[in-house]
């Protein structure tokens, strides 16, 4: 299977989508936010600076991400993987696109799933929780609502919202999605890497559609 740079809104259906694809393609599944994580927790000299800087609430920059990204390809053997959450920016992009060349990775897909803003909004506020025993509940979905609408099947407290999938919040965190993802996909399309897969499909539909996409030509 091909590699796979991995980019969709958030609430997607890519966390989903992802575990799919470990699960029955022995993908290495590769987060930027894990390998900071990990890099901390493995009390490198590295891993203490990169911890100075994210308590500090900075942002890690583009060298740093790119290096721990680098350090994790080289350390697979021909095992293919999905990158999720990087490329952020153009900038970022271009870095990674130079990196593939230097360690002459060509066989990369980008896939894009799409999906309109409503469609997500309803997924998102779909979502509630117990507030007591944090079981989640999803009201469109037959398996997995709850009962009794609007309390927990186990404990019978009132379900609540999630804080983060406060309508605003999100459609902010929607559009900003949206713009600053615009100048990536441009610049994979103009590559012919680009492949859009609309996120409203069936799963079964989605996972065909990826296999069809990654498989090696
Ligand atoms: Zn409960």
């Amino acid at each position: 299977m091909k590699n796979i740079i991995f980019i969709a809104p958030p609430a997607a259906g890519k966390g989903t989508i992802s575990d799919y694809l470990v699960k029955n393609y022995q993908y290495e599944h590769i987060s930027t936010g894990d390998l900071l994580r990990e890099e901390i927790a493995s009390g490198s000299e590295f891993g203490q600076k990169l911890d100075v800087i994210l308590k500090s609430g900075s942002l890690v920059d583009d060298e740093t991400v790119i290096r721990l990204v680098n350090h994790k390809i080289t350390s697979l053997s021909h095992q293919a993987f999905i990158l999720d959450g990087f490329p952020r920016t153009l900038g970022q992009a271009k870095v990674l696109d130079e990196m593939f060349r230097e360690l002459n990775i060509h066989n990369n897909v980008v896939i894009y799933l799409s999906v309109d803003l409503d469609t997500v909004l309803k997924r998102v506020t779909a979502r509630v929780i117990c507030p007591k025993c944090k079981r989640s509940y999803n009201l469109n979905n037959e398996k997995l609502k709850p009962i009794h609408k609007d309390t927990c099947d186990d404990c019978g407290y009132a379900l609540i919202r999630r804080d983060d999938d406060n309508e605003e919040t999100f459609k902010v965190r929607y559009e900003s999605f949206i713009k600053n993802t615009k100048p990536i996909l441009d610049f994979y399309q103009d590559k012919g890497m680009l492949k859009e897969i609309d996120a409203t499909l069936p799963l079964e539909v989605i996972y065909d559609r990826i296999e069809n996409e990654a498989k090696n030509d």
